[in-house]
C-alpha cells in the first residue's frame, strides 16, 4: 500500500488563472502529488466570515486551474479554512452579518468568531456547503476551528454566550431541574468548574455543547453527500477537546462512518499516469469518515518533541474507527524552510507513515500563493522522500498498534477530573504526555492506551478511571507520579500503592535540593544523585505516610545532604502487583539525565518482572517504537538527539522474533540497510537527527 501525498495550497482571485494551472501542472508533472487540498479563505487570505458572492467569486476564479489539474488526474479536495473561525486576529463580523459573536467564559465577546447557535450564521454556513458541493471536490473537510477551545483573543475560548445559556436553560428544564432553568452564565461557569465531585451541570453543558454541533455536522454532511462529497474533519490537542466532552465515536457517526463497516477502499487506480502507476492511489469514499489529526508542531521543534508528538498521533489513532481515512497534517507555519526543515518534514512524515496513515496532507506550499516555481527544491525533497514513504507505507499497515508501556487517557478526562479551583475552563484537561516524554527519552516504548503488564499515570487524568479499572491496573505493575498517587490516595486506593495518606510539600516547607539513590538494584548506582532544585516537576513533591512494606529506594535530601523526605518507593500490594511512585510530577517539562534513565529503566523491569516492553540504549534520546497486530511485528529507533549515532542496542518486546534487518533511513529519505549483529544495530553511515532505523 503507497503513500498518498495531498498537498495544501490556496491561490486567491487575484491571481492569473493560467499562470496557476501553468504553475501547478509544472508541479504535478516534477514532484509526486496525489491530490490538491484547496484552501479557501486561508490565514493571509482571510477576512472574517467571506460572504456568499466573495465565496462564488472564489469558486469561479479558481474553477480552471482545478479542472486542469483534475483533467492531469491530480484528486482535488476541499479545506474551507474557516467555520466559527480560529480567532479574530483583528477581523470583525460584516455589516449584514448580525450574528451573535462567540463568548468566553469569563463573558467576553469575539469581534469575529461566531456562536454555532446562531440560526443566521447557521444558514449562511449551509448554503456555503451547498456552494461547494456543487464542485465535485473528493473531500470538503472541516477545519479545526470546529472546536471549543482556542479562539484568541477569548479566555480558552467558547461558547458561552446568551444562545448557549439559554439552551442550557430549557434543557435543564426539560429534566426539572429548576436551578439549572434559570441558571447564568456565571453561575453555570461556576458549577462546571468547582472543585470536588464534578457537579451534574458539566456533563449536561458538554453533552449540549456536542448534540448541538452533530446536529449541525450531520445536516452539512448531508448537503455535501448529495454533490457527491464526503465530509471530512480535521483535530486538535485530544487532550484539550476532553475539555469541550468531546466524545469521538459519536462525532465520526455525524461525520459518516457506519460503525463496525469494513475499511476505506484504497485501490489501484483507473488512468493513472502511466508513467507511475505504482505511486498513484485512489482514496475512494466508504462508510468511514474521514480523519485529518494534528500531531507535530507547526516550527521545527527541539528533539525533545519526538515523543510527546509520537504519543498525540497515537492518542489519534486510538479514536478512530477501524476502517478510518487517516491523514495527518504535516503543516509548516509560517511558511518554509526557515520555519521547519526539509530533515524535520521527512521526519514528521514518516512518523505519520509508521502510526498507520492512509495519506499525507502536506504543507510545503504557502497560502498566499506564491508560486512553486519560487523554491524548487520542495518538488525535489517530495520526489526524494516518496520511495522510503512508499516503504514505510507497506511496512506499518493501520492494523498495527503501538506497544511498550501502557499510558492509559481517557476522552471522559474533562468530564471526570476534579478541577483546582482556578475557574479556568483550562482547569478541565488533563496532560496525558508527560509519562511519554519522560520514558520515551529514557529509550523506552509506550503506548497511549492501557497495556496487559505496566501502565504508567501521571497528574489528574487519575480521576479519569473508574475504581475497577484503576485496580485491574494496580494487579499488574503501575509507575505513578506524586500526583496521580495523592489521587489514588484520595479515593481510597492507598493501601494498594503502600500509601496510607500523604501529602505535597514544597522547598519552602523542607528545603530538598537532591535526590539521592539508595539501592542499586533502582538506580545507576548507591549514591548517584539528581537534581530537585528548580526544575518545574519538583515545584511540589508528594510525601506519604508509607504502609508497612513499601521501599524507599530514594530519599530526598537538602544541600548539605541531610534527609528531608522520601523520592521513589516500591510497594507489592495485595492483588499481587509492583508499584512504583515517583514524588514528582510527571506532566511537568522534562528534566532527564543518566541517573534518572538508570533509575527509570531499573524501576520499569522490576514492575514488568523482568520481560521486556521494548526498548533501546547506547545513546541519550534513542527514542522506540514498537508496534504488532498480534502477528507481525515491527520496530523503529528515532534518533532525537543533535549527537550523531554509530550503534545502539534494541531490547525488542518479549515474544518478538529475532532482529534479522535493519533499514536506515536518513534526513533525504535515503534508505540504507544497518548491520544488525544480536541486539546490536550498527549503522553505516553516521545516523543524525530525525532520522530513524527500521527493524
Ligand atoms: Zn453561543
Amino acid at each position: 500500500m503507497p503513500s498518498h501525498f495531498t498537498l495544501r495550497m490556496q491561490f486567491g482571485p487575484h491571481q492569473d488563472a493560467e499562470e496557476v494551472a501553468r504553475q501547478l501542472l509544472k508541479l504535478v508533472r516534477t514532484a509526486p502529488v496525489d491530490e490538491v487540498m484547496v484552501f479557501f479563505f486561508a490565514e493571509d487570505l482571510n477576512n472574517g466570515h467571506e460572504t456568499l458572492d466573495e465565496i462564488k467569486e472564489w469558486i469561479e476564479r479558481t474553477r480552471p486551474w482545478r479542472k486542469a489539474l483534475a483533467d492531469a488526474g491530480v484528486t482535488l479536495s476541499l479545506n474551507q479554512w474557516h467555520t466559527m473561525l480560529h480567532g479574530d486576529r483583528f477581523r470583525t463580523l460584516k455589516p449584514d452579518q448580525k450574528w451573535q459573536p462567540m463568548v468566553d467564559p469569563f463573558g467576553k465577546a469575539a469581534s469575529a468568531c461566531v456562536c454555532p447557535l446562531d440560526p443566521g450564521w447557521r444558514m449562511y454556513y449551509e448554503e456555503t456547503m451547498r456552494l461547494y458541493a456543487k464542485e465535485g471536490f473528493r473531500v470538503i473537510w472541516i477545519d479545526d476551528d470546529i472546536r471549543f477551545h482556542n479562539h484568541l483573543p477569548l479566555t480558552w475560548g467558547g461558547c458561552f454566550c446568551p444562545l448557549h445559556v439559554s439552551e442550557f436553560n430549557q434543557r435543564a428544564a426539560a429534566k426539572g431541574d429548576a436551578a439549572g432553568a434559570k441558571a447564568t452564565r456565571e453561575e453555570i461557569v461556576a458549577k462546571c468548574l468547582a472543585p470536588g465531585e464534578p457537579h451534574p451541570w458539566r456533563a449536561m453543558w458538554l453533552d449540549m455543547w456536542q448534540e448541538t454541533h452533530l446536529e449541525m455536522i450531520a445536516r452539512w454532511r448531508d448537503i455535501a453527500e448529495a454533490g457527491g462529497s464526503k465530509l471530512g474533519l480535521m483535530s486538535s490537542n485530544p487532550d484539550v477537546h476532553a475539555a469541550e466532552g468531546r466524545r469521538w465515536e459519536d462525532w465520526w457517526t455525524a461525520f459518516g462512518a457506519k460503525m463496525g463497516s469494513g475499511p476505506f477502499c484504497l485501490k489501484d487506480p483507473q488512468g493513472a499516469r502511466a508513467d507511475d502507476a505504482r505511486r498513484k492511489t485512489d482514496l475512494t469514499p466508504s462508510s468511514s469518515a474521514m480523519h485529518r489529526p494534528h500531531f507535530w508542531g507547526y516550527n521545527d521543534a527541539l528533539g525533545s518533541a519526538l515523543p510527546g508528538y509520537i504519543a498525540m498521533l497515537d492518542q489519534n489513532r486510538r479514536v478512530q474507527t477501524p476502517g478510518m481515512e487517516s491523514g495527518p497534517e504535516i503543516e509548516c507555519h509560517p511558511y518554509g524552510r526557515w520555519n521547519k526543515s526539509f530533515r524535520q518534514t521527512g521526519a514528521q512524515m514518516a512518523l505519520a507513515h509508521i502510526l498507520g496513515s492512509s495519506n499525507l496532507n502536506i504543507s510545503l506550499y504557502d497560502f498566499m500563493g506564491n508560486w512553486p516555481d519560487d523554491e524548487p527544491e520542495r518538488a525535489d525533497f517530495l520526489r526524494q522522500w516518496r520511495p522510503a514513504l512508499d516503504w514505510l507505507a507497506d511496512q506499518f499497515p493501520m492494523t498495527l498498534k503501538a506497544v511498550g508501556v501502557g499510558l492509559p487517557w481517557s476522552e471522559d478526562m474533562g468530564r471526570k477530573v476534579r478541577t483546582d479551583g482556578s475557574g479556568q475552563w483550562g482547569s478541565l484537561t488533563c496532560k496525558t504526555r508527560g509519562w511519554a516524554n519522560w520514558l520515551g527519552s529514557a529509550g523506552h516504548a509506550f503506548a497511549m492506551a492501557a497495556q496487559p503488564a505496566v501502565n504508567a499515570i501521571g497528574g489528574s487524568v487519575a480521576w479519569a478511571f473508574s475504581d475497577a479499572e484503576l485496580r485491574e491496573w494496580l494487579a499488574k505493575g503501575m509507575l505513578l507520579d506524586g500526583v496521580a498517587a495523592s489521587v489514588l490516595v484520595e479515593r481510597g486506593l492507598g493501601e494498594l500503592i503502600g500509601m496510607k495518606t500523604g501529602r505535597f510539600i514544597t522547598q519552602k516547607d523542607r528545603l530538598y535540593s537532591i535526590e539521592h539513590c539508595l539501592d542499586a538494584a533502582f538506580s545507576l548506582r548507591v549514591g548517584a544523585q539528581m537534581g530537585a532544585n528548580w526544575p518545574e516537576h519538583i515545584q511540589r513533591m508528594y510525601q506519604g505516610d508509607l504502609l508497612s512494606g513499601a521501599r524507599v529506594v530514594s530519599d530526598l535530601r537538602g544541600p548539605k545532604q541531610n534527609v528531608v523526605g522520601h523520592g521513589l518507593t516500591l510497594f507489592e500490594n495485595g492483588l499481587g502487583g509492583c508499584v512504583a511512585i515517583v514524588p514528582w510530577d510527571a506532566q511537568s517539562d522534562l528534566a532527564m539525565n543518566i541517573q534518572r534513565a538508570a533509575q527509570l529503566t531499573k524501576t520499569l523491569a522490576w514492575l514488568s518482572r523482568g520481560v521486556s516492553l521494548g526498548s533501546a540504549s547506547g545513546a541519550p534520546w534513542l527514542v522506540p517504537q514498537f508496534l504488532t497486530d498480534g502477528r507481525a511485528w515491527r520496530g523503529v529507533v528515532w534518533n532525537a538527539s543533535p549527537d550523531a549515532v554509530g550503534q545502539f542496542t534494541i531490547t525488542p518486546p518479549a515474544d518478538t522474533p529475532p532482529i534479522r534487518t535493519a533499514t536506515h533511513i536518513d534526513a533525504r529519505g535515503h534508505m540504507r540497510s544497518a548491520t544488525v549483529s544480536g541486539d546490536t544495530v550498527v549503522v553505516n553511515e553516521p545516523m543524525g537527527q530525525w532520522e530513524m532505523v527500521v527493524v
